[in-house]
């Protein structure tokens, strides 16, 4: 996935940006006090108040703050007894990172579709592979075509909107599963009144910079288990054992959020309504007026549902529209406007090969029809509109391509 433009790239002269970070709130205050104070590094009392605030905000026992939603979830399927050789169902149409969390534990990808609706882990699909596609043995679920143990699933809350966790969590206790939900893009939304992050066993969240809220980069793990938080706390400082003898009984990470990072998430945490309203917003924005434009198609948003609206895809139906997804991208670009296919499937990835494919069909059609508009917090209505003109206009091929 390259693009002309770097995500967070400041936003030039009539120059509309995928997505942004916006910063207007306490951010600078907490930052400075760090500096004032001296408390800089990874102890302090934002990386505290950040892990309380997310705790309480999602209604979860535990919160861990992390460097990365990357680095969350790698700890996260490590607490889950993921190992080398083991297997983790995850969707094909995701950024790759959780895949690459997988990797790290020398486990290995098991690629399910989404579903054709709402872009989510197709559940129906993974119900078919654990029934069909594997077989019992001591307690343990193993792949017939792999050989592999099966240990967890891993949905992602693709583009801010829940993945459908009831049939996921139900076949977990069936099979005797973990659930690690990916809630990297997900933070502020619901499932069925639930708030994302916390509707699987452990939950990952992220604050990348085009995340819904950043420190920079950042990550929490969340969870309801205490000895598991514990875990996680251990593991992300290094596994110091004895702290003043430098005594480690095993290999740890050095995965722990700094209080500036923290200090900012904190700051940043107080917007989040307002941010996920203003997303929320944009995405129906777009609806709205691009509704009239042949060959432009949405995401349906699950009644069971309130999505974050992290990103703002499109589907570009070529034959309908005139061009297809990247002849369009290529036309916004001459216009200065930003936007961004959705990611390679990961079944069709070479840093991936080798991982087992259930079959994406969906995953592929969306991946050739996906565009990812601008979306950014700050996003004025008057640029909105310039994008939503420039779309209706592209059609028929009347601009160049990329
Ligand atoms: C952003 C993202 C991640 C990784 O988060 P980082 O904080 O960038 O490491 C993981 N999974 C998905 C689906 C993401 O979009």
């Amino acid at each position: 996935m390259s693009t002309p433009f770097e995500p967070g790239a400041p936003a030039g002269e009539g120059f509309i940006p995928l997505c942004v970070p916006e910063v207007r709130g306490n951010e600078w205050t907490y930052v400075k006090e760090c500096l004032d104070t001296g408390w800089v590094s990874s102890v302090g009392k934002y990386v505290t108040r950040f892990e309380e605030r997310i705790a309480a905000r999602l209604g979860a026992g535990q919160a861990v703050a992390f460097t990365s939603g990357t680095a969350a979830l790698h700890v996260a399927l490590l607490l889950a007894g993921v190992g080398p050789g083991d297997e983790v169902v995850l969707p094909s149409l995701t950024f790759i990172a959780p895949a690459f969390a997988v990797r790290y534990l020398g486990a290995w990808p098991v690629l399910a579709d989404v579903d054709p609706r709402h872009w989510q882990m197709d559940a129906e699909q993974v119900r078919g592979f654990l029934t069909e596609g594997c077989r019992s043995q001591d307690g343990q679920v193993v792949n017939r075509a792999t050989g592999r143990r099966v240990k967890a699933l891993l949905p992602v809350d693709l583009m801010g909107h829940p993945a459908d966790m009831d049939p996921l969590m139900a076949l977990a206790e069936e099979f005797g599963l973990t659930v690690v939900e990916d809630a990297t893009e997900s933070l502020g939304g619901l499932y069925k009144g639930r708030p994302a992050g916390r509707l699987g066993h452990i939950g990952a969240l992220s604050f990348n910079g085009n995340k819904i809220i950043t420190t920079g980069g950042g990550g929490m793990l969340v969870c309801d288990d205490q000895t598991l938080a514990q875990r996680a706390r251990y593991l992300s400082t290094q596994a110091k054992d004895d702290p003043l003898e430098y005594v480690h009984c095993q290999v740890g990470f050095n995965y722990r959020l700094s209080n500036i990072q923290a200090a900012m998430g904190c700051a940043q945490l107080e917007s989040l309504d307002d941010y996920v309203a203003a997303k929320r917003r944009i995405h129906q924005a777009y609806r709205e007026g691009l509704a009239g434009v042949p060959g432009i198609g949405f995401m349906a948003q699950a009644g069971w549902a309130v999505s974050a609206c992290w990103m703002s895809p499109i589907l570009v139906d070529p034959v309908a529209h005139g061009q297809d997804s990247r002849g369009l991208l290529g036309a916004l670009h001459g216009q200065g406007i930003q936007t961004r296919p959705l990611w390679q499937p990961l079944h069709q990835s070479p840093a991936l090969a080798g991982s087992h494919n259930l079959g994406c069909p969906v995953s592929e059609r969306l991946h050739q029809q996906g565009l990812c508009l601008p979306c950014s917090v700050g996003l004025t209505p008057s640029d909105q509109e310039r994008v939503i003109r420039a779309i209706a206009a592209g059609q028929g091929g009347g601009s160049q391509a990329a």
